[in-house]
């Protein structure tokens, strides 16, 4: 069984994992961290749920809830077998399952990052989420793809980061036809009304 990572690279399930070099302070071995209630985690995981909700309806999680654990990533393997270095790793999940790693390095982008960053994370959540749905990585589904992070588009992501007016047309169209557009109207968060 394989871990399905982010970015470039496959994680085998159940390897050693590698201690974070830069961590000198840390003890011998470095556990696992259930970061599941973190705010930011609940907050990226309900919009993968209803980005996925409107992309794929059909598809339903196998547990009621997601895990995420925070723990160092191990080296992969990526496209043609090429070794992929545990820091280019972000995050991993096995197709069906709810558990999703996330990579010390993805974590402090969650936590300390800039736009950017958080946008780049939202985005992660998305794509481990599509996986606990039973999604392999895919080039058939933008967001699923393996590498090419330039597909992986997800509106809601644009909206909690860059707000309405730092989002694409696109992304307006989807969140308005989906009836998730959220724009600001004199300091009051507003959810647009549908009426059709
Ligand atoms: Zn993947």
């Amino acid at each position: 069984m394989r871990l399905l990572v982010t970015v470039l690279a496959f994680l085998a399930l159940g390897a050693t994992p590698a201690i974070a070099a830069a961590d000198v302070t840390a003890t011998a071995t470095v556990a696992a961290v259930d970061v599941t209630a973190m705010p930011v985690v609940q907050r990226d995981l309900a919009l993968a749920q209803t980005f996925w909700q409107v992309e794929q309806p059909t598809l339903a999680a196998p547990c009621p809830t997601e895990q995420v654990m925070v723990q160092p990533m191990t080296d992969g393997f990526g496209d043609n077998g090429v070794i992929v270095p545990a820091a280019d790793v972000w995050a991993g999940t096995v197709v069906g399952q709810c558990t999703i790693y996330v990579s010390p390095a993805m974590w402090v982008a969650a936590i300390l990052g800039d736009r950017g960053d958080q946008y780049s994370v939202c985005i992660a959540f998305a794509h481990e989420y599509g996986h606990t749905l039973g999604l392999a990585d895919t080039e058939t589904i933008p967001m699923m793809g393996a590498s090419d992070w330039s597909r992986r588009d997800d509106p809601l992501c644009a909206q909690l980061v860059y707000g309405w007016r730092g989002s694409s047309h696109p992304d307006h169209e989807w969140l308005a036809a989906n009836h998730l557009a959220r724009f600001h109207f004199r300091g009051l968060l507003i959810r647009r009304a549908h009426r059709s």
